[in-house]
């Protein structure tokens, strides 16, 4: 059973500037194990930056980034900072499942090569087991028939559902998403939104960036609004969407992006 009271990832004080534009503010946030945190703030708050400092994917100017109780060691090199230990991101990255907006499956492999490639090649896995559990995912995922598809055969609601699948397939600490919805047509948007929900029930640790305002409110334990790379506002969906927040982010939800 997971221990309710275990931070499954913590930021803190994270500031990161591109040329003279500082994006992140010193945002410091927390995910407990099993929690699943909304993140909502309107274009250019800094919301995917934000997602991509915690697998690394951008380096933070300072600050501190920590999965599952183990924290990224960063190191100062000609005046930027950096990974201090390659093994360690790596393998802190292999606990991080992101799940992008435009899916980001390997075009040239089937959906299953998609599946077993990471497991495989990087996590040094069984193939059998490998396969076997991919195709346990798919079936999750609802999708156990196109196993042997390529993307570009799938709708992009499928798409997403096989990049979670390939996701969850490295058995992740953490599940991030970035606007996993986004992308797609309207009538897509429910099949994803529901695998995502399944997965929070089981009790996985989310961190969501999210315009589904109904998502927010009925999925999450957590609330975070971001605004000009600093957290404005936070709390749970209850009081946010009720009473709480911050004037930012009562303005944000009637600016068209309220409660569908
Ligand atoms: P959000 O996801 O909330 O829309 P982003 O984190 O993508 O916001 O971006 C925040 C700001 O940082 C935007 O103004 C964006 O243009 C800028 N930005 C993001 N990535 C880069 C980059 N690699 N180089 C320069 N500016 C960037
Ligand atoms: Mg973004």
């Amino acid at each position: 059973m997971t221990d309710p009271l275990k931070p499954a990832v913590r930021l803190t004080e994270l500031r990161k500037s591109f040329g003279s534009f500082e994006v992140l503010k010193g945002i410091s946030l927390e995910a407990m194990e099993g929690d699943v945190v909304s993140i909502l703030g309107s274009s250019g708050s800094g919301k995917s930056t934000m997602l991509r400092c915690i697998n690394m994917l951008e380096t933070p100017d300072s600050g501190q980034i920590e999965v599952g109780r183990e924290t990224i060691r960063l190191t100062q090199q000609r005046g930027r900072t950096r990974p201090a230990d390659g093994r360690q991101l790596q393998r802190m990255r292999a606990s991080i499942g992101m799940v992008f907006q435009s899916f980001n499956l390997w075009s040239h492999m089937t959906i299953l090569e998609n599946l077993i490639e990471a497991p495989i090649h990087a996590q040094k896995r069984p193939r059998a087991d490998c396969v076997e559990e991919a195709e346990l995912l798919l079936e999750k995922v609802g999708i156990a028939e196109k196993r042997n598809h390529y993307p570009a055969h799938l709708s992009g609601g499928q798409q997403q559902r096989a990049a979670i699948a390939r996701a969850l397939a490295q058995h992740p600490k953490v599940m991030l998403f970035d606007e996993p919805t986004s992308a797609l047509d309207p009538e897509l948007v429910g099949e994803v939104l529901r695998v995502m929900r399944a997965l929070a029930e089981e009790g996985r640790t989310m961190l969501v960036v999210t315009h589904e305002m109904a998502f927010a409110r009925d999925v999450s334990s957590k609330v975070v609004f971001l605004n000009k790379g600093m957290v404005e506002a936070e709390g749970s969906p209850h009081d946010m969407f009720t009473a709480g927040g911050s004037d930012g982010f009562r303005q944000f939800l009637s600016g068209g992006s309220g409660l569908k």
